[in-house]
């Protein structure tokens, strides 16, 4: 596709990182204090691609089936459930402090447990000690016990909750699905690799419940629903696995877990992952609540807890994730001119990409402003669109290029006699000139296809 050699994959995560602050994508939270540590905004264009990466999973998920329905449960959550959970007790990574430079690292992720990676120095480790991952605050004017709350740090439990609610008033029965989508926070030991691991991000979980013999299949099932949901969003085969946990990797509720994993510039990391959670859940929350979590067949006359399976991806995670794989620099003839130059472009899938067209009149005069004000107008009720008038029309082209856009519209001074406007492809740099009365079927064609 392109003539440039690929970027390395260290010079990817630069240059992914530039181009975020650069265009609008990500900024560092409270910069002009000077940052917050790992902490991120989602700017014009980044807001723009967290949302479709959201609504690609909520269509996948729950629109286009008719066994799954939503949720959106609250952030701030009682001690009690998370009790139950066993989340006080076990949510913990193991921390140590490097002695000598008295940096701090999460154990289980140092790549030789005896060496500290910031120093150097040798068995310079102090004991690990468990550090709960949850964030603790108060609710209501007096801090202290009977006051404590915990911010999320998973939105399962609220498919948990509210089992018996979303059974009692949406007539599904097993197996059917709770999802939802909604920021969760972990006060992670070692935030970093830009937006991959962060204390505040946004998740994307469903919660699948089955009868109980039913469960090893639809584990599969999942599995394979959700790895094919990232390759049909056009991350390349090549950069996608799933793999299967060995046995001492596996959380003490589940039988099974896969993770589907992405190829970052520091190798394969996690994006989501899908886990047989058996009966666990439902049985902890049944036992401390003191409500009954199960399910009446009514046909068979039987009653039982569903065994449940869990897809569990990050929201943030996988836009960054779609960011690198996009990523692309191409060798081209200045359009116009014939000078060489490096293009950069963001091959986003039409579904992810901010923007899906760029309304570009070629100059700033007032005669086309009016009918490029039209054209927008004509294309806004359908597809989000970007309005640019300043600089170049080549320039803008580049610019469109790095936000991912599909397609251009530019309206120059013929349109003002042909009522035709030109169409460029962000992937060919092809140009159709095309009537605006057919404008819309013209990208329809290509953005609904
Ligand atoms: P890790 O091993 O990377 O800490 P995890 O296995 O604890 O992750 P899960 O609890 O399975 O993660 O969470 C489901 C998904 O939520 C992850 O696959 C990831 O995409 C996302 N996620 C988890 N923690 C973070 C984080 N700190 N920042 C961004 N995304 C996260």
């Amino acid at each position: 596709m392109s003539d440039a050699p690929a970027p390395a994959p260290s010079d990817l995560f630069d240059k992914v990182v530039n181009l975020c602050k650069r265009r609008g994508f990500v900024f560092p939270s409270a910069e002009i204090y000077g940052g917050f540590r790992s902490t991120y905004d989602y700017g014009p264009v980044g807001v723009l691609l967290l949302r479709n990466v959201k609504d690609a999973w909520w269509r996948s998920m729950v629109q286009l089936r008719h066994d799954v329905v939503g949720l959106d449960a609250a952030i701030l959550s009682p001690p009690a459930i998370w009790e139950a959970s066993g989340h006080l007790k076990n949510f913990t990574d193991p921390l140590v402090d490097c002695k000598v430079c008295r940096e701090r690292f999460r154990l289980d992720r140092l790549d030789d447990p005896e060496v500290c990676p910031n120093c150097g120095s040798k068995h310079s480790f102090t004991e690990a000690r468990q550090f709960n991952l949850m964030f603790k605050t108060y609710a209501g004017p007096v801090e202290g016990a009977g006051a404590e709350v915990y911010l999320r740090p998973e939105t399962a439990q609220g498919m948990f909750t509210n089992f018996k609610n979303v059974l009692e008033t949406s007539r599904k029965r097993p197996p059917f699905g709770i999802a939802q989508i909604g920021k969760s926070f972990r006060n992670e030991i070692t935030p970093g690799n830009f937006v991959f691991r962060t204390r505040e991000f946004e998740q994307m979980e469903m919660e699948y419940f089955v009868p109980p013999d039913e469960s090893p299949r639809w584990y599969e099932y999942w599995c394979a629903e959700r790895l094919a949901w990232y390759r049909d969003l056009g991350i390349p085969e090549h950069l996608l696995r799933l793999r299967a946990h060995d046995e001492d990797e596996l959380s003490h509720y589940s039988v099974g877990t896969s993770d589907v994993e992405f190829l970052f510039p520091w190798g394969w990391d996690e994006l989501e992952g899908i886990a047989n959670r058996t009966d666990y859940d439902l049985r902890q929350h049944a036992a401390h609540s003191g409500e009954r979590l199960e399910y009446f067949d009514q046909a068979a006359g039987e009653r039982y807890v569903p065994h449940v399976i869990e897809p569990a991806a990050g929201a943030t995670r996988t836009a960054m994730a779609f960011l690198m794989a996009a990523y692309d620099e191409e060798a081209v003839a200045r359009e116009g001119q014939g000078k060489g130059e490096v293009r950069t472009v963001l091959r986003f899938h039409h579904r992810i990409a901010p923007y899906k067209v760029a309304v570009l009149p070629l100059s700033k005069k007032p005669e086309l402003s009016a009918p490029a004000t039209e054209v927008l107008a004509l294309l806004q009720p359908h597809y989000m669109c970007d309005y640019d008038e300043t600089q170049a029309i080549g320039r803008r082209y580049r610019r469109q290029d790095e936000l991912g856009t599909p397609f251009c519209v530019t309206i120059d001074f013929d349109t003002l006699d042909d009522h035709a406007v030109t169409v460029r492809d962000r992937d060919t740099m092809a140009q159709d000139r095309v009537p605006i009365a057919g404008l819309l079927d013209h990208l329809r064609a290509r953005l609904d296809a």
